[in-house]
């Protein structure tokens, strides 16, 4: 398969040099493709940054920049963490150049998704001479045609006519409805139970790992445009997991020695102080507390790429490796899942000390992200992020397939494109590297990773595997299926030499209908459901 043959055929992603409203008005308004005027709003920009910091300055915290007083922020206490949210927005898009009109249809798709960012990743991340097609921009600013351009304009006609905010809402409500906010049966089927009561706030898909959700984590330092779990973080209490019942977390593990790992992700733990992360964190290491058979503790976390101040700067930064230690001392693994996107992320200097500072403690880093169109589907990418991980002393764990809910349309990579970049990535890094997995997919029955295109009796195929399974008898499982050029996801997938999935249940099973649409299959017959076997 080559790049060309595995063209995405799904909405093309609009990379702009300039709109064409933009280019109208080019001349000498400023650089090429700008709206009038914004030459002298850019330069102003271009100033206030240039003149106040290079990238990757080590101290956030320090005085007050020129452009952190055209955009006041929230200040969290004393760390010089300053948050942009939808407030700063339309400024903070007009430095990209954007003309009126995009910069509404950017306000309209904001209020159904997420916006926050910081003034880190504002000041030393985004190269705005490239904005708006610059790959960190892309990665924490609301695109114009992320949602379905009908949606789009209706909302936007909403704000511009100055609806009621409870107009906007029900509209907003309406869309996230549409956009699969919890994919892959999360608060179906993932939430466990324990003496017959309901334990929201916590996953347990995979036998070995519990997935643990803290109330105060469910934030980030900024959202990433992509987000799978965007639903954590919109104004709708019913599609929120989250919990700060650590007692029960602790009485569940008691009652389930086949866990091994406990998982602590949000939103992003690390967000959290470090007072409020040592409550969740010693009940698990606590020796009083019977869990031995907790032999590691992850913190999926994207704070090294969009706050690394956390670790080096913070005033609890020095806490919270102290609490890291203990975890260590107590002789478990920790693991920090650290969210990457971009080779630019490992650039600034404060970052390489904040990965120093973690490993001095004894915990492991381990790198994942999701394949992204528009921001890092580009095998180069990849092969300098996993190179430069190794070399600071990470470890390369997965190549993720944008998952199936919120724009999956726009960000979405076809499998056949993902697997190639993967390969193309892979085939230039060292042994060292290859501990990284993927492409894979988080799906419903699990971890599925996409190990080649091939042909097998003259039938081209994809060749798949599960990494994970809910049913842990399918852990390792081969299978194949039909080759799709334009397959995004394992739900557009068709087996191949056999009439179902693995993960399938037999045909003409006959069960309950209590989990509609988990499968895009239709019954054989009236009155057959196909089900996956949970
Ligand atoms: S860091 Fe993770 S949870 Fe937070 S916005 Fe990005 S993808 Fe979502």
């Amino acid at each position: 398969m080559t790049e060309a043959e595995s063209e995405p055929s799904r909405l093309p992603v609009r990379i702009k040099r300039g709109s064409s409203f933009a280019r109208a008005y080019g001349g000498n308004a400023g650089r090429r493709g700008e709206p009038l005027g914004s030459g002298c709003l850019r330069g102003y920009f271009l100033r206030v940054s240039r003149a106040y910091r290079p990238r990757g300055a080590p101290n956030e915290g320090e005085g007050v920049t020129d452009i952190q007083q055209a955009v006041p922020s929230a200040r969290s206490a004393g760390r010089g963490f300053r948050a942009y949210s939808a407030k700063h927005l339309d400024t903070l898009v007009q430095r990209a150049g954007l003309p009126p009109e995009e910069r509404l249809a950017v306000r309209a798709v904001a209020t159904v998704l997420p916006f926050r960012t910081n003034s880190y990743v504002v000041e030393h991340l985004i190269d705005w001479d490239a904005a708006p097609d610059d790959p960190i921009y892309r990665l924490v600013f609301p695109q114009p045609d992320m949602l379905p351009e009908a949606d789009v304009r209706r909302l936007a006609d909403m704000i511009d006519r100055g609806e009621p905010a409870a107009g906007l809402r029900a509209a907003a409500h309406e869309i996230r409805m549409r956009l699969n906010p919890h994919p892959a049966g999360q608060l179906l089927l993932n939430p466990p139970s324990l003496q017959g009561r309901p334990l929201p706030g916590l996953q347990h898909k995979y036998q070995e790992t519990v997935l643990f959700f803290p109330r105060q984590g469910q934030t980030c330092h900024a959202y990433c445009s992509y987000c799978f779990r965007w639903a954590q973080f919109v104004d709708e209490p019913d599609l929120k997991m989250a919990t700060d019942d650590i007692g029960t977390l602790v009485a569940y593990l008691r009652e389930h020695p086949e866990v091994t790992s406990v998982l602590i992700t949000g939103g992003d733990p690390l967000i959290m102080g470090e007072v409020v992360l040592r409550r969740y964190i010693e009940p698990l290491i606590d020796p009083r507390n019977g869990l031995d058979h907790i032999e590691s503790i992850r913190l999926g976390t994207k704070s090294l790429a969009y706050w690394p101040q956390r670790f080096v700067t913070d005033p609890d930064a020095d806490d919270t490796l102290r609490l890291f230690g203990e975890v260590i001392a107590s002789g478990r693994n920790l693991a920090v899942m650290a969210h990457f996107s971009h080779p630019r992320e490992l650039e600034p200097p404060v970052l390489a000390e904040a990965v120093r500072r973690i490993r001095d403690t004894g915990a492991v880093i381990r790198t994942q992200a999701p394949l992204i169109r528009s921001i890092n589907d580009d095998p180069a990418a990849w092969r300098q992020m996993w190179r430069t991980q190794v070399r600071m002393g990470m470890i390369p764990y997965y190549m993720f397939v944008e998952r199936d809910t919120g724009p999956q349309d726009y960000f979405a990579v076809p499998l056949a494109r993902g697997y190639d970049i993967f390969r193309q990535a892979y085939q230039g890094v060292s042994g060292l590297a290859r501990t990284v997995r993927g492409p894979s997919m988080s799906a419903t029955p699990g971890k599925v990773c996409v190990d080649g295109v091939t042909e097998v009796a003259g039938i081209k195929v994809f060749v798949l595997h599960m990494i994970q399974a809910r049913d842990p008898s399918l852990v390792g499982s081969p299978f194949f299926a039909r080759f799709d050029p334009a397959a995004c996801w394992l739900t557009d997938l068709e087996p191949v030499f056999a009439d179902r999935f693995p993960f399938e249940p037999a045909r003409y099973e006959t069960v309950p209908d209590e989990l509609p649409g988990l499968w895009p299959s239709e019954p054989d017959e009236p009155g057959e459901l196909m089900v996956p076997a949970i």
